[in-house]
């Protein structure tokens, strides 16, 4: 859970990846940091907490240049502390190089410890600091059999070299003094899309809603395993790790993760959170008076349920935006407050009604029961919880921060069981297939279910 931001040949590069970056908020909201290039080098601020509220104006000023990338963090490898906030800068015998990560490296602690027993020394715990160390004592090597553009012959085989030894998830930005490079790693886990705006200025970000924020046009995802690079000479893909035959995208990213007004493995992500609703009105159709879903999160899933079932949404809970990120702490005799300074239900929608309960996904199950209390309390008749996506059971392992497999509800009781606990009178998750099925087009084929199966592509 990161997103990451880059722009090259904009002279306002430090501000077009605040904005970005601010659209990428939803990504991750630890901290933030910018690097920037202004061809001889490169300067770096970073700060913890919220993208607007952690740079102002006279630091971006001071970043000045070109070229630039961007990250906002939500740390699932390493802990959430200062040395950890990306980008990472580094100062190697062939120049100095940022770093920007999205993802996870599921082989980094194994690599970490061969690389601290030759006498390396991390600074920070992150994953990310894995690929920087194999990059700065990779041998420059040129059997990838790949034709080198001259100015990649120096760094590129040493980024190719550490793309063979590291296993996992893995979308990059790399800034050097006069390049911006652009990885996907093989299996294509993380979204990583291109663009360009009027005046020629190349943009890179996990996600279009950040492309749209800057006026960039969306040009493309970045395929599974490519190495862009743009420089002065233009845009330049390798391949070096050949083709996949399958990549596992992350199909959480379109459940839930990734803003409905993005596109990511070239697909609108709105249209597929809503078909997911239809698919969850065509395999399991209730006789019930409302679709009311659970904001933000259940909108799309529940307008689709309601468009194929033809049962009227209404919004039967309201959602309040205004939650800082230190709030007091739950009061014992209140016992759902945690969930009431969130949401709050509307007793005229809900009173004495047949209540569909639209959600995308179940995970621990406790904020849900605190839902439906709230519900029964405001008068709901009936209360049938639909989840537009299957039992999640294992958890994440490339970079969605999902709580351990003791934590999630359905790793150790059966729907039956959670529906008893919950206290809803129907429970229902979408299928697999029936998930699978949604996300897919005749362009989008292989996603990641890790999550929902145990089945992990890569360990
Ligand atoms: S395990 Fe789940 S959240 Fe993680 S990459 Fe796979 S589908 Fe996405």
């Amino acid at each position: 859970m990161c997103g990451i931001f880059g722009v090259y040949n904009n002279n306002n590069a430090s501000k077009l990846t605040y904005l970005g970056l601010h659209a990428l908020q939803h990504r991750g909201q630890e901290a933030v940091g910018i690097a920037v290039s202004n061809r001889y080098e490169i300067n770096m601020k970073k700060a913890e907490g919220l993208v607007m509220q952690s740079l102002d104006e006279k630091s971006l000023n001071e970043l000045k240049g070109d070229i630039a990338i961007g990250h906002v963090r939500y740390s699932t490898s390493g802990k959430s502390n200062p040395q950890n906030v990306q980008p990472f800068l580094s100062h190697f015998y062939k120049g100095s190089f940022a770093v920007a990560h999205n993802g996870n490296i599921v082989n980094a602690d194994l690599i970490r410890e061969e690389l601290e027993k030759e006498g390396a020394i991390f600074y920070t715990t992150s994953d990310t600091e894995v690929f920087i160390h194999l990059i700065a004592k990779a041998k420059n090597t040129t059997d990838f059999g790949i034709n080198l553009h001259p100015n990649d012959r120096e760094f590129l085989p040493l980024l190719f070299s550490a793309m063979k030894k590291v296993k996992g998830a893995y979308s990059l930005l790399i800034l050097r003094e006069n390049q911006l490079i652009a990885v996907r790693d093989p299996f294509g886990f993380r979204p990583l899309v291109l663009g360009k705006n009027k005046q020629g200025s190349i943009f890179l970000a996990s996600e279009s809603c950040a492309l749209d924020i800057v006026e960039a046009e969306y040009l493309r995802d970045l395929k599974a395993g490519e190495v862009l690079v743009i420089d002065g000479d233009g845009l330049r893909s390798y391949y070096p790790l050949g083709f996949v035959d399958k990549a596992y995208k992350c199909i959480f990213e379109y459940v839930y993760f990734s803003r409905p007004d993005s596109i990511i493995f070239q697909d609108y992500v709105y249209s597929i959170r809503k078909e997911m609703g239809r698919q969850l009105a065509r395999e399991m159709p209730i006789d019930a008076d409302v679709v009311v879903p659970v904001l933000d999160s259940g909108m799309l899933s529940a307008k689709g349920y309601s468009e194929e079932s033809g049962i009227p949404l209404e919004i039967g809970l309201i959602r309040n935006h205004y939650i800082g990120r230190s709030f007091i702490q739950p009061i014992q005799e209140i016992r759902d407050l945690s969930v009431k300074l969130k949401l709050n239900p509307v007793r005229q929608v809900v009173e004495g009604k047949r209540i569909i309960l639209i959600d995308d996904s179940l995970v621990r199950g406790t904020t849900a029961k605190k839902i439906v209390r709230m519900l029964r309390r405001a008068g709901a008749k009936e209360i049938h919880f639909l989840i537009s996506s299957p039992p999640v059971v294992s958890p994440c392992v490339y970079g969605i921060d999902t709580p351990t497999k003791e934590e999630l509800i359905a790793s150790s009781k059966s729907v039956n069981e959670i529906k008893e606990y919950i206290g809803v009178d129907t429970l229902y998750y979408l299928s697999l297939e029936g998930m699978i099925k949604s996300a897919m087009n005749n362009k989008n084929k292989g996603f990641c279910t890790a999550c929902f199966t145990g089945d992990y592509p890569v360990l």
